[in-house]
């Protein structure tokens, strides 16, 4: 049989995808994930925030993460030269959770995958979408397995989940340029081995080395850490050698983490991911909905990318649940909206983070408790609190605090 019907077929089974599923399964949807690759598979993306706790727990798929013994992040520490900002969630001004986990993404993804299996959701693996045919919502999406078998799937409507694949972005010509300027990243895994003990082995950490360049450091709780820098592309690719070269020689801008990371064993040869950004024209159509990294990604200086694939997925979910019981639901309004609203406050940090203004209200000293609480919201992913000023005014108000600094403002003026 190489032909069958769902209600909904869901591209990718990352933690969009699966967070999607299991909310449509839960709800007594006929759901089915195709997934290229087999899992456990590596995938970047191991700092999360504590907004997805929320996505994780609403879908049922929270307590098997946490029997994962995985390292639990309260915050996290900037540093740049000799100065430091310890943010902590539990000082942040929107109510919601105040921790979440550094995670190795392929152990991590393949828990939510084999969770949501559970859940009656079938997973193809090493199956790849190819083709998409729509006649009006309807859909008939061609497949190929790993031995170059073809299947069709009909779906009333399609969840495009796909993650860096981008698939009906791909097939149905929707991308656009990012309008952030091009950025890369160069990243391992490595084995940690001079970890100092107690919290400052295990503290996550992203080390500013020059206006635009950055390490992060995500420790695991098996004794590994991921290590990475971002920067402007032609800063990463103006280092010559082999991947693993041209980290170390990165290392050396960090005096907080060279000797740390010096020669020590990496579990995979250093990749490399040009032009990160990525946009699209449109989000939704006749018959389909885009979510997590398949339609937008910006950055990753916050963290933010898995928590925004988790609530893209879920409220994905909820309105094509609504839409599959015969609702008319205006996409417009209810997806589309509040999705642009996320990117866009997202998108003014990262502007702000790469101009320095951001930097600059982070590393003053003495620090203002009120403001930082507010972004401390921010870093912890709670970016819809229409209660917060920095969520509201995000265009302008990070540049005005750093005038003030700027001006030699004490921070109780701010
Ligand atoms: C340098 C860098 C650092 C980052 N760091 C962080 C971080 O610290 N924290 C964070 O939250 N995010 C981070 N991100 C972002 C993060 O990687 C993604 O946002 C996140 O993985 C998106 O999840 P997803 O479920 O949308 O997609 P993915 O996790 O990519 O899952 C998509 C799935 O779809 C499958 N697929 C693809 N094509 C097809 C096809 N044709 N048919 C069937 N299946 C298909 C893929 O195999 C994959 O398993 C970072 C990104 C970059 C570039």
């Amino acid at each position: 049989m190489n032909e069958e019907s769902v209600d909904v077929l869901v591209i990718g089974a990352g933690p969009s995808g699966c967070v999607s599923a299991s909310y449509l399964a839960n709800n007594n949807i006929n759901v089915k994930i195709i997934e290229k690759v087999k899992f456990p598979r590596y995938v970047i993306g191991e700092s999360l925030l504590p907004r997805c706790m929320d996505h994780f727990d609403e879908v049922g798929l929270l307590d098997a993460l946490k029997e994962q013994n995985y390292e639990i992040k309260r915050g996290a520490r900037f540093l740049r030269g000799d100065e430091v900002c310890n943010f902590d969630f539990s000082k942040k001004f929107t109510d919601g959770w105040d921790w979440t986990w550094q995670v190795p993404r392929a152990h991590f993804d393949n828990v939510l995958a084999e969770e949501t299996k559970k859940k009656g959701v079938e997973i193809d693996f090493e199956n790849e979408v190819i083709a998409v045919e729509f006649d009006g919502s309807n859909s008939k999406t061609t497949i190929r397995d790993i031995d170059g078998n073809i299947k069709y799937i009909n779906a009333k409507y399609i969840i495009d989940a796909s993650g860096y694949g981008r698939v009906l972005p791909g097939l149905l010509d929707l991308k656009k340029p990012s309008a952030l300027p091009k950025h890369s990243s160069i990243f391992t895994i490595a084995k940690d081995i001079n970890r100092p003990e107690g919290e400052e082995g295990t503290l996550i950490t992203f080390d500013v080395v020059d206006l635009e360049v950055w390490l992060w450091v995500i420790p695991f709780s098996d004794g590994t850490t991921s290590i990475g820098f971002v920067g402007p592309t032609e800063f990463i690719n103006s280092h010559k050698g082999s991947s693993t070269e041209m980290l170390e020689e990165m290392l050396n801008m960090s005096d907080f983490f060279k000797e740390r990371f010096k020669g020590v064993p990496h579990l995979f040869e250093p990749k490399i991911i040009q032009n990160f950004s990525t946009a699209v024209k449109q989000i939704y159509g006749d018959g389909y909905i885009i979510t997590g990294n398949s339609g937008e990604f910006l950055d990753p200086i916050f963290s933010s990318g898995v928590t925004f694939a988790t609530e893209t997925g879920l409220l994905a979910a909820k309105l094509v649940t609504r839409i599959i019981k015969g609702e008319e639901i205006d996409l417009d309004k209810e997806y589309v909206k509040p999705v642009q609203f996320g990117v866009d406050v997202f998108t003014s940090y990262v502007n702000e983070w790469y101009s320095g203004n951001l930097q600059k209200l982070f590393f003053h000293k003495p620090e203002n408790p009120d403001i930082k609480e507010k972004i401390c919201s921010i870093l912890a992913g709670y970016v819809w609190d229409q209660t917060n000023p920095f969520i509201t005014k995000h265009n302008r108000l990070v540049k005005s605090v750093a005038h003030l600094i700027d001006m030699g403002k004490e921070a109780k003026d701010l």
